[in-house]
């Protein structure tokens, strides 16, 4: 069982972040903020697909002003993501945003910071200090490795806001390489007590992003570190939210959804099981409730993991026997095995 590092708790929205609270997942849109409509319409697709908390790009003052419409549209808690100009982050707070994402690779300026921050602390607004390797100032303790210039350049920024009496804060330290990245998190975790938002930048398109993510995240979760997860692809951001639960049940940190067991088939298998565990994968998507099904394609390991499952098959020569909690219900041709698991998925969830 991961022994998880206690964080102060902070309150995003009315989700709470750190302490004992499950670990969070976020996503971020990839719509142009002026484009309410779009926007509102991946967020709220975003959260059927169990995204708690998502991040807009705030661009620009137009952004700005967007987001007090999308948030009146949309249910889950909203980050302003702002970069270069304290003035989006102003405006942001005004129009609602339940949280901020500050770049101190270019937001440096003391004066605009205690604005912003003056302006979180009256909102209760947490503020995330959003560390990227891509964008930390070269002049930086420049000689150190990396992962520690990225640690100093938190701690700074950790520093300002607590001097201005601020400890709404979360720190994520973002890298696209994977060992810098967990080097950095491991380094600061038992030096601040804040929140710590997880996520390998940049990680590239679909399949490498997934495998960067979860490598990278998963490794800082087994080592307890983390209060909310981002994986970042170049693809759907429902994507995104898919893998992150998927890594968090993969650690047994979060229930969320159905889990499928399926064999990866071998000569053994008589059956077209890479077909029906496309269907029935299709079909997991539209069910919250955590259930486990297996698909297996032979007698060789197929009885057992479907006798676990809430509901499984374990195919023959044409044939498939249902099982549901452990018992045999029916035995049914081929052609039928997806639809009898079908009525049996439908019946528990
Ligand atoms: S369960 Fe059977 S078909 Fe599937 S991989 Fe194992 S031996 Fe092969």
């Amino acid at each position: 069982m991961i022994k998880r590092r206690i964080s102060q708790p902070i309150r995003i929205g009315d989700i709470i972040i750190g302490g004992n609270a499950p670990i969070i997942v976020q996503s971020m849109t990839k719509t142009d903020t002026r484009n309410i409509t779009a926007t509102v319409k991946q967020i709220s697709q975003l959260q059927e697909y169990g995204c708690e908390i998502v991040r807009i790009a705030i661009p620009d003052m137009e952004a700005a002003q967007a987001l007090y419409k999308i948030k009146k549209k949309t249910k889950i808690p909203i980050i302003a993501d702002i970069h270069f100009d304290y003035r989006l982050a102003l405006e942001s707070l005004t129009n609602g945003a339940d949280g901020l994402r500050l770049n101190p690779g270019n937001i440096s300026n003391k004066e605009h910071i205690t604005a912003i921050v003056t302006s979180a602390r009256e909102r209760h607004v947490p503020i995330r200090i959003g560390i990227n390797a891509g964008s930390i100032p070269l002049d930086s303790s420049n000689k150190l490795p990396l992962p520690q210039r990225m640690v100093i350049i938190a701690l700074e920024q950790v520093h300002l806001l607590e001097n201005l009496d601020f400890n709404l804060i979360k720190v994520s330290l973002k890298a696209f390489d994977v060992e810098t990245t967990i080097d950095a998190y491991n380094l600061i975790a038992d030096k601040i007590p804040y929140p710590l938002h997880l996520g390998i930048t940049e990680a590239g398109p679909s399949v490498t992003g997934k495998i960067r993510s979860a490598v990278g995240i998963g490794i800082l979760l087994q080592h307890g570190i983390g209060d909310t997860i981002r994986v970042s692809l170049t693809s759907s951001p429902v994507e995104e939210v898919i893998t992150a639960y998927e890594i968090l049940k993969t650690l047994n940190l979060r229930e969320y959804g159905p889990t499928l067991v399926s064999c990866p088939t071998c000569g053994r298998c008589d059956v077209n099981l890479m077909e029906l565990t496309d269907k029935v994968q299709d079909k997991l998507h539209n069910i919250h409730k955590p259930l486990k099904i297996a698909v297996m394609g032979c007698v060789v390991n197929g009885p057992g993991e479907a006798k676990e499952a809430d509901v499984g098959v374990a195919c023959g020569k044409g044939k498939g026997v249902i099982f549901r909690k452990g018992k045999v219900v029916q035995t049914l041709e081929e052609k039928d095995i997806l639809q009898g698991l079908f009525d049996e998925i439908d019946s528990l969830a």
